[in-house]
């Protein structure tokens, strides 16, 4: 079995506790205007012309997005930082793309991750089925879950799909008493928004377990220049980045309804 991965961060303290070693896999479902990484939504490898500066002299490479690799050569890469995640409290996460999108993949390199008794995270849309939530689960210490937007109309006309799925996952796991974070991109004209704040507050006092904490992320264009090397129209070109402030009011929104919020991953 070959999974298609697009990338693997080392030394990763946004994606979980502790130092962690973050396995990218390629290809999602979902299509939100604001993806920092479009080059991972495409499930196939891409070869993508980037400019190459050396000394006074530029010239074109072609460089590839994406490569196959075996369950064993992702665990092998994932052992050789061991020292510094049980140094941590770190371990491995699961991002993309969307994770869940190669599934199968994803579970073999967690099963091998378990037996090496290393803390594994998945970061996930939950946009996938239930079932394979589940089996995804017994394997999973903790979940990291994107709750984008409450409004399923603003929700399909940003990511291309309904949320339905996604918030009956997100109660799934909750009633599974799984151990789950939520994140919230935080953009504007899409979640930022008191409205929105205050809907997704409902629904999380409605979980018959609450999440550990909500992540607040703040909406900034580090993604802008691969949307120009991708030839991709840009429609968050011209919008403002979001800082520390801007989210406060936010954060407090969560605090006053005794849900512990944190700005950043
Ligand atoms: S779910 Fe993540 S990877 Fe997929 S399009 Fe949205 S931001 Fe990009």
């Amino acid at each position: 079995m070959k999974g298609l991965v697009f990338d693997i961060k080392k030394f990763a303290v946004h994606d979980g506790p502790g130092i962690r070693t973050t396995v990218f896999l390629k290809g999602c479902p979902l299509k939100c205007a604001w993806c920092h990484n479009p080059e991972s939504i495409c499930a196939a490898i891409k070869h993508i012309p980037r400019i190459q500066r050396v000394g006074g002299s530029s010239f074109e490479v072609i460089e590839q997005v994406g490569r196959e690799m075996t369950p064993n050569e992702v665990l092998n890469e994932i052992l050789t930082d061991r020292v510094f995640m049980e140094e941590s409290g770190g371990g491995v996460t699961f991002s993309g793309g969307e994770p869940f999108l190669q599934y199968a993949f994803m579970l073999e390199v967690m099963i091998r991750c378990r037996d090496k008794g290393i803390h594994t995270v998945v970061d996930t849309s939950a946009y996938t089925d239930s079932d394979k939530l589940m089996k995804v689960a017994q394997m999973t210490d903790l979940f990291l879950v994107d709750l984008k937007v409450m409004d399923d109309n603003l929700h399909q006309k940003h990511t291309g799909v309904s949320n339905k799925i996604i918030l009956k996952n997100v109660e799934l796991l909750s009633e599974e008493k799984r151990s789950l974070r939520i994140r919230i991109p935080v953009i504007p004209g899409v979640s930022f928004s008191k409205e929105n704040i205050m809907q997704v507050i409902n629904f999380l006092k409605h979980l018959p377990q609450p999440p550990e904490g909500v992540d607040l992320l703040p909406f900034h264009r580090i993604g802008d220049h691969k949307y120009e090397r991708l030839g991709l129209p840009n429609s968050f070109r011209n919008v403002k980045h979001l800082n520390l402030k801007d989210l406060a009011g936010m954060r407090q929104q969560f605090e006053e309804a005794g849900i512990r919020a944190h700005i950043g991953g």
